[in-house]
């Protein structure tokens, strides 16, 4: 994999905008888990009456999702949180299923605790990049 390339999951898949396929984002995206008529309310309404279509999207794409984290903490060893739109509807029940799915797939004994959920999921990118300069701007007021 060079820099330039987008992660690929599958040899095959579905068309990414990127002109290739199987990478993640067609697999672990909001546009791979809601149809172009849905809102994540509607889809998350429908999960928690445990339609059966929909709880079967919602497996796959958290099984999806549990693949890709298995392969980025392989390679990056480190905590991961969850964030963005979806944070806000990761339960405990979703996170279990992905520890579970990540338990099966890791050739690693994980600790259960290196898959977090942002207690700030909107704007959590832009805060997050801002960060290091806030902190750098309280260490010069406060030194
Ligand atoms: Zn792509």
């Amino acid at each position: 994999m060079t820099k330039s390339e987008p992660v690929k999951m599958q040899s095959e898949g579905l068309p990414c905008y990127c002109g290739k396929t199987g990478c993640m984002e067609t697999l672990c995206s909001l546009t791979a888990l809601l149809t172009d008529k849905e809102s994540l309310e509607y889809f998350f309404e429908n999960v928690r009456k445990r339609e059966p279509s929909f709880l079967k999207r919602w497996q796959i794409f958290l099984s999806h999702l549990a693949n890709a984290i298995n392969l980025l903490h392989l390679v990056y060893d480190t905590d991961f949180i969850l964030g963005g739109y979806l944070a806000p509807y990761l339960r405990e029940e979703a996170l279990a299923f992905l520890h579970e799915k990540i338990r099966q797939a890791t050739p690693f004994p994980e600790s259960a605790d290196f898959l977090m959920i942002s207690k700030m999921p909107e704007y959590n990118i832009s805060i997050g990049a801002a960060l290091p300069y806030i902190q750098a701007f309280l260490n010069t007021i406060t030194n």
